[in-house]
């Protein structure tokens, strides 16, 4: 008999929740850069970011197929009883065919007592679940992408979730530099009034690629001369493992 379930209020059946990938490891980027937590990785995207490290987790059909018990399984599996933070990734875990799944995983995890992250593509704010979980990893997507984030979403996020969020911005070259500092003058003019937040500039560390010492120091020193007020945090993940390897 498959696991069927109604999210209240919803009228959304779920029987399964596509999983790419559930692992233990330390956060490789971002301001919590080497905190330990489970990785709960949901397979499908369709945003199509050009530079993605992450292909493996495009295909909705992909992965596996699991019920909210053998997910919750895995997450106390991997982290034990003790380590009761989650960072919930992707894929895109805000896509509507798999934010049903997200909700009611983020509303368990919260009732057992979880912190849990949620890495957002930057394509949409979602009040009811950015409403309950602890922390959101909002990306500013760069003209290396080959996608746009609008940045009156961000606006929004510091005048909603104060404290509650960073953004994130892959820099590969100057053009991307110069249009994250752009965004974030525009983000300003319609946030006059609101906590200043974290914005980190992730120097691109492509697939394949050696460490990429010279951007990184490039992407250091503009921000140093800029003043911008962005912090420069590398993947080190990727530092320590390789650009390739996967579930670190
Ligand atoms: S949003 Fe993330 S998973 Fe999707 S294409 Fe972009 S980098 Fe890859």
């Amino acid at each position: 008999m498959p696991h069927v379930k109604t999210l209240p209020n919803s009228g959304v059946f779920l029987s399964h929740f596509a999983i790419n990938a559930i692992y233990r490891a330390s956060e490789g980027e971002g301001v919590h850069v080497g905190t330990p937590q489970v990785f709960v990785r949901f397979q499908g995207c369709a945003i199509g970011c050009v530079n993605c490290d992450s292909i493996d987790t495009w295909d909705f059909n992909a992965g596996e197929r699991l019920s909210l018990e053998q997910v919750l399984a895995q997450v106390i599996e991997q982290g034990g009883e003790e380590l009761r933070r989650v960072s919930i990734t992707g894929g895109d875990p805000l896509h509507p065919k798999l934010y049903p799944q997200v909700l009611e995983l983020a509303r368990t995890l919260k009732r057992k007592g979880y912190w849990i992250n949620l890495e957002a593509a930057g394509t949409r704010v979602v009040d009811e679940l950015f409403d309950i979980i602890d922390y959101i990893s909002f990306d500013y997507k760069t003209p290396s992408t080959g996608v746009r984030t609008n940045p009156q979403l961000i606006a929004r996020l510091a005048q909603q979730f104060p404290r509650k969020f960073q953004v994130k911005s892959v820099i590969e070259n100057r053009q991307d530099f110069d249009d994250t500092v752009k965004a974030r003058e525009f983000v300003r003019s319609l946030s006059k009034n609101c906590e200043v937040f974290p914005w980190v500039l992730t120097p691109a560390f492509n697939l394949g690629e050696a460490m990429p010492f010279k951007r990184v120091l490039d992407v250091i020193t503009w921000n140093e001369i800029e003043n911008t007020g962005f912090r420069v945090i590398t993947q080190q993940h990727k530092i320590l493992h390789g650009s390739e390897k996967k579930r670190v």
